[in-house]
């Protein structure tokens, strides 16, 4: 049986590892389908205490993976949970098919893009339509072309002042008139030259499913009401997450957003299971608040497993 079975390796997963790992817990960690987190696609991370320089993301997470491996979690790249049972101690878990007994759960699925919700987004995506610039930014048929990023956070600041490595010019397509994004990346994005801010506009279509490509995007002011198309070669949508938490519909107090609410500290509505990260924090969502939250959790499953084996 595992003490403890950690859900996720973001920042709040493979801090609540390290920890874990620390207390001679042994934690298994599981990965899913994106080991590291949202993190590995971010280029330079700015913000994480420690690294006056930054630090790439992908190479952040990597060393946090690592600090968690020396103090012996156990890390299973690319293992998904397929269904819980939290109704009874211990709790189990089916995990590629295989069921595992824990006595305490640390969920830290984290967030997933949030899209825009087009037939056109779907049937275009990974063909000119993406969520990750720094992934898939650097592809051949986006370099010296017009692109479009859809957004005003931080993501799509940093989104489109990346592609502007490739691309002719990049037009930034928000549904308001001001950015939501930090002063400084705003201030950033709107001081480039090859940026071009589109305000209060939705993007109400991307063309041309029909050519199995990005040809440009349907735009229209949502003030004047005026539409028009915009040709461009690719569209990276940057307008949010919604939390990776359906597995857990129905089992934990959850808002109506589907962010897991947590009850005392970072325990959830069942004893023993634990949340951290984006999975249930919507306010900060930064990399050191979900660190924070995933050492806070190993420390309340360690309590919570001192008080069960007592
Ligand atoms: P975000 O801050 O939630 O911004 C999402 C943006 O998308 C907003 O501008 C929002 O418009 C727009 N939006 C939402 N739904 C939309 C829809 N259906 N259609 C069109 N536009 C829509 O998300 P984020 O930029 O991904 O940032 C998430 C968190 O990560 C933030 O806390 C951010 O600070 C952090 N982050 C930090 C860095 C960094 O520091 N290096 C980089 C990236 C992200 P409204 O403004 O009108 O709501």
């Amino acid at each position: 049986m595992e003490k403890v079975v950690i859900i996720g390796t973001g920042c709040a997963g493979l801090t609540a590892a390290i920890y874990a790992a620390r207390s001679n817990l042994s934690p298994l960690v599981l990965t899913g389908t994106m080991p590291g987190g949202l993190l590995t696609t971010t280029s330079i991370v700015e913000n994480y205490p420690g690294f006056p320089d930054g630090i790439d993301g992908y190479e952040l997470m990597v060393r946090m993976q690592q600090q968690a491996e020396k103090f012996g979690a156990r890390i299973k790249i690319l293992q998904a949970v397929e269904s819980v049972d939290f109704s009874k101690q211990p709790f189990s878990l089916v995990i590629d098919g295989e069921k595992v007994e824990a006595q305490t759960v640390i969920i830290a699925t984290g967030a997933g893009h949030r899209h825009l919700g087009l037939p056109s987004e779907h049937i275009l995506e990974k063909k000119g339509v993406t969520y990750c610039a720094t992934c898939d930014g650097a592809w051949p048929m986006f370099r010296n072309q017009p692109l479009v990023v859809v957004g005003g956070g931080d993501s799509a600041c940093e989104e489109a002042t990346y592609l502007t490595r490739f691309a002719s010019e990049v037009y930034l397509v928000h549904r308001r008139d001001s950015l939501r994004a930090s002063k400084i990346m705003a201030e950033r994005t709107l001081a480039n030259p090859k940026i071009k801010p589109i305000w209060d506009t939705a993007v109400t279509e991307i063309f041309d499913p029909a050519q199995d490509k990005v040809t440009g995007v349907g735009l229209k002011n949502l003030k004047t009401g005026e539409e028009k198309v915009l040709p461009c070669a690719g569209v990276f949508i940057a307008i949010g997450h919604v939390p990776n938490t359906q597995l857990f519909q129905g089992i934990l107090d959850m808002d109506e957003n589907g962010y897991v609410i947590p009850k005392r500290g970072t325990e959830t509505s069942v004893p023993g299971v634990f949340v951290a990260g984006d999975c249930s924090d919507h306010v900060y969502r930064q990399a050191i608040t979900a660190a924070g939250l995933g050492c806070a959790a190993a420390i309340d499953a360690e309590r919570y497993l001192a008080a069960l084996n007592q």
